[in-house]
């Protein structure tokens, strides 16, 4: 894992191509984009994980991130032709910054399917 770098996206401590805020989310481009559109949907409130967030009263957060999700697929143009949402969990779901957070993937055909 490296470093909590949306955190530091949040406090404005690091520099990042943000497409949309709100109270509860921020969505930034990916800095190592895997598609013409690589969006990244991160909680204002920290969670370290999906196991974290399970821990606290959180009900209705991640429903309002998938509502985010579907706005700037809109605003991004990619909505029509279709898209991916992917959340990478611990090890072998081979997370990397430990920020729970949602991809969003699109602008072109994805690559094969995890889950057929
Ligand atoms: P994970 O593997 O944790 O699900 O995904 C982390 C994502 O964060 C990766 O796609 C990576 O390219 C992206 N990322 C890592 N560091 C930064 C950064 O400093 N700024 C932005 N915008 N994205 C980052």
């Amino acid at each position: 894992m490296i470093t909590d770098v949306f955190c530091k996206i949040l406090k404005g401590e690091l520099k990042a191509d943000v497409v949309y805020k709100d109270n509860d989310f921020w969505v930034v481009k990916d800095i190592n984009p895997q598609a013409p559109i690589h969006l990244l949907i991160i909680p204002v409130k920290h969670f370290t994980s999906l196991e974290d967030f399970m821990e606290g009263d959180n009900n209705g957060l991640l429903g309002k991130g998938l509502v985010v999700a579907h706005k700037v697929a809109h605003q991004a143009g990619i909505a029509e032709k279709g898209y991916r949402l992917i959340i990478n969990e611990g090890e072998h779901g081979g997370k990397m910054v430990p920020h729970l957070h949602i991809h969003l993937l699109g602008g072109k055909r994805l690559g094969p399917k995890l889950v057929k």
